[in-house]
Protein backbone atom coordinates (compact mmCIF):
# COMPACT_ATOMS: atom_id res chain seq x y z
CA UNK A 1 0.00 0.00 0.00
CA UNK A 2 1.37 2.95 -0.71
CA UNK A 3 0.34 6.32 1.35
CA UNK A 4 0.69 9.76 1.30
CA UNK A 5 1.24 11.93 4.63
CA UNK A 6 2.54 15.08 5.74
CA UNK A 7 4.51 14.81 8.57
CA UNK A 8 8.28 15.23 9.97
CA UNK A 9 10.07 12.15 8.24
CA UNK A 10 12.24 11.84 11.74
CA UNK A 11 8.68 11.34 13.61
CA UNK A 12 7.54 8.09 11.70
CA UNK A 13 8.31 4.93 13.45
CA UNK A 14 8.29 2.54 10.48
CA UNK A 15 11.06 -0.23 9.60
CA UNK A 16 13.04 2.30 7.61
CA UNK A 17 12.96 5.71 6.82
CA UNK A 18 14.83 7.41 3.61
CA UNK A 19 17.28 10.50 4.17
CA UNK A 20 17.96 12.53 0.67
CA UNK A 21 22.03 12.56 1.79
CA UNK A 22 24.55 14.50 -0.02
CA UNK A 23 27.73 12.23 -1.82
CA UNK A 24 29.77 12.57 1.43
CA UNK A 25 26.84 11.07 3.35
CA UNK A 26 28.42 13.30 6.41
CA UNK A 27 25.18 15.60 7.36
CA UNK A 28 23.79 18.66 5.67
CA UNK A 29 20.81 20.84 5.52
CA UNK A 30 17.15 20.32 4.93
CA UNK A 31 15.60 16.83 5.94
CA UNK A 32 19.26 15.15 5.80
CA UNK A 33 20.21 17.66 8.84
CA UNK A 34 16.80 16.81 10.47
CA UNK A 35 17.39 13.06 10.58
CA UNK A 36 20.86 13.65 11.85
CA UNK A 37 20.17 15.51 14.78
CA UNK A 38 16.98 13.65 15.73
CA UNK A 39 19.43 10.31 14.97
CA UNK A 40 22.11 11.51 17.52
CA UNK A 41 25.47 11.86 16.71
CA UNK A 42 25.90 7.97 16.27
CA UNK A 43 24.85 8.46 12.78
CA UNK A 44 27.46 10.93 11.76
CA UNK A 45 29.81 7.86 13.25
CA UNK A 46 28.37 5.23 11.18
CA UNK A 47 27.73 7.56 8.11
CA UNK A 48 31.69 8.53 8.39
CA UNK A 49 32.71 4.63 7.95
CA UNK A 50 30.20 4.37 4.26
CA UNK A 51 32.94 6.63 2.72
CA UNK A 52 30.47 8.34 0.58
CA UNK A 53 28.06 7.09 -1.78
CA UNK A 54 27.38 8.04 -5.60
CA UNK A 55 24.06 9.90 -6.88
CA UNK A 56 21.67 7.58 -7.16
CA UNK A 57 22.63 4.62 -4.74
CA UNK A 58 21.80 4.19 -1.39
CA UNK A 59 23.65 3.22 1.85
CA UNK A 60 22.04 1.81 5.07
CA UNK A 61 22.26 2.61 8.86
CA UNK A 62 20.76 1.87 11.80
CA UNK A 63 17.64 4.67 13.16
CA UNK A 64 19.88 4.85 16.59
CA UNK A 65 17.74 7.65 18.39
CA UNK A 66 15.36 7.84 15.95
CA UNK A 67 11.38 5.76 16.25
CA UNK A 68 12.64 4.67 12.92
CA UNK A 69 14.93 1.07 13.05
CA UNK A 70 17.02 1.96 9.67
CA UNK A 71 17.76 4.81 7.91
CA UNK A 72 18.36 4.40 4.03
CA UNK A 73 20.48 7.38 2.87
CA UNK A 74 19.99 8.25 -0.61
CA UNK A 75 21.80 10.85 -3.12
CA UNK A 76 19.55 12.70 -5.31
CA UNK A 77 20.33 14.51 -8.84
CA UNK A 78 21.23 18.92 -8.20
CA UNK A 79 18.87 19.91 -11.19
CA UNK A 80 20.67 21.12 -14.40
CA UNK A 81 17.43 21.36 -16.40
CA UNK A 82 16.66 17.79 -17.37
CA UNK A 83 18.76 17.29 -19.83
CA UNK A 84 21.74 15.52 -17.58
CA UNK A 85 20.55 12.29 -16.69
CA UNK A 86 18.10 13.49 -13.52
CA UNK A 87 15.42 11.25 -14.51
CA UNK A 88 16.82 8.06 -14.57
CA UNK A 89 19.54 9.14 -11.36
CA UNK A 90 16.05 10.20 -9.65
CA UNK A 91 14.46 6.39 -10.30
CA UNK A 92 17.97 4.70 -9.24
CA UNK A 93 17.65 6.56 -5.96
CA UNK A 94 13.83 4.88 -5.69
CA UNK A 95 14.94 1.52 -6.90
CA UNK A 96 17.72 1.00 -5.12
CA UNK A 97 16.36 2.15 -2.03
CA UNK A 98 13.88 -0.35 -2.17
CA UNK A 99 15.81 -2.78 -3.22
CA UNK A 100 17.93 -2.39 0.05
CA UNK A 101 14.94 -2.16 1.77
CA UNK A 102 13.16 -5.19 0.50
CA UNK A 103 16.78 -7.47 0.91
CA UNK A 104 17.14 -6.44 4.22
CA UNK A 105 13.44 -7.69 5.23
CA UNK A 106 12.30 -4.53 5.61
CA UNK A 107 8.43 -4.47 5.75
CA UNK A 108 7.53 -0.58 5.98
CA UNK A 109 9.53 2.49 4.18
CA UNK A 110 9.04 6.17 4.11
CA UNK A 111 10.60 8.53 1.58
CA UNK A 112 10.66 12.04 1.69
CA UNK A 113 10.60 14.06 -1.86
CA UNK A 114 14.05 13.88 -2.80
CA UNK A 115 16.21 16.28 -4.72
CA UNK A 116 12.69 18.32 -4.38
CA UNK A 117 14.78 20.90 -2.22
CA UNK A 118 17.90 22.66 -2.45
CA UNK A 119 18.55 20.50 -5.30
CA UNK A 120 15.78 22.21 -7.10
CA UNK A 121 13.77 18.98 -9.11
CA UNK A 122 10.48 20.42 -9.85
CA UNK A 123 8.16 18.87 -7.88
CA UNK A 124 5.45 17.43 -9.82
CA UNK A 125 8.35 15.70 -12.26
CA UNK A 126 9.69 14.36 -9.09
CA UNK A 127 6.59 12.87 -7.78
CA UNK A 128 6.17 10.91 -10.83
CA UNK A 129 8.93 9.32 -10.85
CA UNK A 130 8.38 8.39 -7.03
CA UNK A 131 5.22 6.82 -7.67
CA UNK A 132 5.70 4.87 -10.37
CA UNK A 133 9.02 3.06 -8.46
CA UNK A 134 7.13 2.54 -5.73
CA UNK A 135 4.30 0.79 -7.15
CA UNK A 136 7.11 -1.65 -9.11
CA UNK A 137 7.84 -2.13 -5.33
CA UNK A 138 3.80 -2.28 -4.16
CA UNK A 139 3.28 -5.86 -3.15
CA UNK A 140 6.84 -6.40 -1.25
CA UNK A 141 6.06 -4.21 1.13
CA UNK A 142 3.37 -3.41 3.90
CA UNK A 143 3.30 0.20 3.71
CA UNK A 144 5.31 2.43 1.18
CA UNK A 145 4.85 6.27 2.49
CA UNK A 146 5.12 9.44 0.17
CA UNK A 147 6.33 11.48 3.41
CA UNK A 148 5.45 15.43 2.25
CA UNK A 149 6.93 18.26 4.44
CA UNK A 150 3.88 20.70 2.79
CA UNK A 151 0.36 20.98 2.25
CA UNK A 152 1.58 21.59 -1.49
CA UNK A 153 3.69 18.65 -1.85
CA UNK A 154 0.53 16.40 -0.33
CA UNK A 155 -1.63 18.08 -3.30
CA UNK A 156 0.88 16.75 -5.87
CA UNK A 157 1.25 13.25 -4.71
CA UNK A 158 -2.58 13.04 -4.66
CA UNK A 159 -2.89 14.42 -7.99
CA UNK A 160 -0.33 12.03 -9.48
CA UNK A 161 -1.48 8.96 -7.19
CA UNK A 162 -4.78 9.45 -9.07
CA UNK A 163 -4.19 9.64 -12.41
P1 LIG B 1 17.54 17.73 -1.52
O1 LIG B 1 18.94 18.19 -1.28
O2 LIG B 1 17.51 16.27 -1.95
O3 LIG B 1 16.77 18.64 -2.40
P2 LIG B 1 16.20 18.76 0.88
O4 LIG B 1 16.37 18.25 2.28
O5 LIG B 1 16.64 20.14 0.61
O6 LIG B 1 16.91 17.66 -0.05
O7 LIG B 1 14.67 18.64 0.48
C1 LIG B 1 14.03 17.43 0.14
C2 LIG B 1 12.61 17.47 0.64
O8 LIG B 1 12.56 17.18 2.04
C3 LIG B 1 11.91 18.82 0.48
O9 LIG B 1 10.62 18.60 -0.07
C4 LIG B 1 11.80 19.33 1.92
O10 LIG B 1 10.66 20.14 2.10
C5 LIG B 1 11.65 18.04 2.66
N1 LIG B 1 11.94 18.05 4.11
C6 LIG B 1 12.73 18.89 4.82
N2 LIG B 1 12.74 18.55 6.12
C7 LIG B 1 11.93 17.45 6.24
C8 LIG B 1 11.51 16.62 7.32
N3 LIG B 1 11.92 16.84 8.57
N4 LIG B 1 10.65 15.60 7.06
C9 LIG B 1 10.23 15.35 5.80
N5 LIG B 1 10.59 16.09 4.73
C10 LIG B 1 11.42 17.13 4.95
Amino acid sequence: MIEVVRADITQLKLDAIVNAANNSLLGGGGVDGAIHSAAGPQLLEACRKLDGCPTGEARLTPGFNLPAAWVIHTVGPVWHGGDSDEASQLRNCYINSLDLARDKGLRSIAFPCISTGVYGYPRRQAAVIAVAAMREYENQFDKIICCCFSDSDVWIYQKVMAS
